[in-house]
């Protein structure tokens, strides 16, 4: 990156400007613009506006001085032609007479060039008069007419001349006016594109990204990761907006912890004797509206306090750890085991006839008979568990629990190691290599 890139990168892109008074900026820059251009428009208006005042007050009146001059001077022409074709003496008189008053008339006088030919028309046509016509005054004449005529040519030119460079110098201004004009309109579409280009670019994208922002947040999705924005004030939503979204995800995590722990058996990761029942409840009554079969079921480990009492509270519950994990391994994923109580377990099997739940629960029996519980000093254990089950289809769930857990209770007292269906008079035999003594149920060790 270049040193000038650096420079541009550390001091425009990365800054971030107030929206207001970028704005403001904004628009100051383009009202000092447009008002020069104003300033100058005006300029050509003004020279517009003297210069048609001076056509009016001015060039128009000489203009029309010069016309009357240059008829006057035609009509001094055709009145000394008139003094040397006059039929009678009295209409020549009355041609001279005329010639007389128009050389003295003030305008004719006005100027200097009309003024001496005037005078020299008149005392020649007097002197022709007076001496008589000949053809050498006729020829004198006949110069003296075309002078006239000439000089009456040169003011009607010098008048029309007037208001030619007059209306011409309009001409010019109004053409720059118009030039002027295109380039304030330009300068107006440029001002307005880039203007609209900013809001949508600095303005518009960023609230549009928010939005989106705050639409994932509101959908608990992934945070689309913001380009920062120049605008301060967006930058600031922006920065709100990631600490919102920091705060929503720390208390998320809170929410799912706390569940965890209301819901769970810290020491297990079972779900809890209330959480359970909770679940079991709307299960059994989902059950009742369907007509579905569904069981429940009451499980004890045997002899556990003598565990306690032999290798101590921490060993007890790594068995506990032990079984539960044996327990997610074995059952399905439609039943639910909980916590109950110390070393009590309550089982619900959905979907399950009592048979079936007979079977599931003959073999979690097997299995814990069969778990060999590492101590981790090369010795190890065995435990056995006693279960009882009752159908729950009918009535309600304390009940059902209660009939399980009698029939936990006949288990254990029929020997342990065995499952007790509540209502059968009998248990299901215990596994034949645990058959041979009570002392079965108890605990094996260093095997
Ligand atoms: P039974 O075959 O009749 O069930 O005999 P038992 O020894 O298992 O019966 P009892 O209910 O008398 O003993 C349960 C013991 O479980 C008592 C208590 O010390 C122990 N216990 C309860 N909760 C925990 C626990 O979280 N950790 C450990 N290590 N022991 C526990
Ligand atoms: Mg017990
Ligand atoms: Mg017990």
């Amino acid at each position: 990156m270049s040193a000038w890139q650096a420079f541009l990168r550390k001091h425009w892109m990365q800054r971030s400007w107030p929206a207001g008074k970028a704005f403001a900026w904004l628009v100051s820059l383009f009202g000092l613009a447009f008002a020069a251009q104003i300033f100058w428009l005006a300029g050509d208006q003004r020279q517009v506006l003297e210069s048609s005042a001076r056509l009016l007050n001015s060039t128009v009146p000489s203009t029309l001085e010069q016309f009357r001059l240059a008829r006057n001077i035609e009509q001094l022409r055709l009145d000394g032609e008139r003094v040397f074709s006059g039929r009678t003496p009295v209409a020549r008189q009355q041609a001279l007479f005329i010639v007389s008053l128009l050389s003295s008339h003030p305008a004719m006088l006005a100027d200097r060039r009309t003024a001496a030919l005037a005078s020299e028309v008149e005392t020649f046509l007097v002197q022709a008069a007076r001496e008589g016509m000949s053809e050498q005054r006729y020829a004198e004449w006949d110069t003296l007419s075309n002078r006239l005529s000439l000089l009456a040519d040169d003011f009607s030119i010098e008048g029309a001349n007037l208001a030619t460079d007059d209306l011409q110098l309009m001409a010019t201004i109004m053409l720059h006016s118009q030039f002027k004009l295109a380039l304030v309109l330009a300068l107006v579409a440029v001002f307005l594109g880039g203007f609209l280009f900013l809001i949508h670019r600095h303005l518009i994208r960023p609230l549009q990204k928010m939005d989106k922002a705050l639409n994932e947040l509101r959908s608990g999705s992934a945070l689309t990761p913001f380009s920062r924005a120049s605008m301060a004030e967006i930058r600031a939503v922006e920065g709100a907006i990631g600490q919102l979204r920091d705060v929503m995800h720390e208390n998320q995590k809170a929410r799912q912890e706390l569940h965890v722990l209301a819901t769970t058996d810290s020491l297990t990761g079972m779900f809890n004797r209330r959480h359970f029942l909770a679940l079991a409840e709307e299960e059994i009554k989902r059950a009742h509206r369907y007509a579905r079969p569904i069981c429940v079921g009451m499980a004890d480990l045997d002899h556990f306090k003598d565990i306690n009492d032999r290798y101590g509270h921490a060993v007890g519950d790594r068995v506990l750890q032990s079984i539960s994990d044996l327990f997610g391994h074995t059952l399905r994923q439609s039943d639910w085991v909980s916590r109950y109580g110390g070393e009590e377990f309550a089982f619900m099997f959905t979907e399950t006839t009592i048979e079936e739940a007979h079977r599931l629960a003959e073999r979690l029996r097997q299995r814990t008979a069969d778990n060999w519980i590492d101590l981790g000093d090369g010795s190890g254990l065995q435990m056995t568990l006693s279960l009882g089950l009752a159908e729950a289809s009918k009535g309600s769930l304390e009940a059902a629990l209660g009939r399980a857990d009698a029939a936990l209770y006949t288990a254990k007292k029929q020997g342990r190691n065995r499952v007790v269906i509540a209502g059968e008079a009998t248990a299901t035999p215990r596994k034949a290599v645990h058959e041979s003594s009570d002392d079965l149920d108890l605990p094996v060790d260093e095997r």
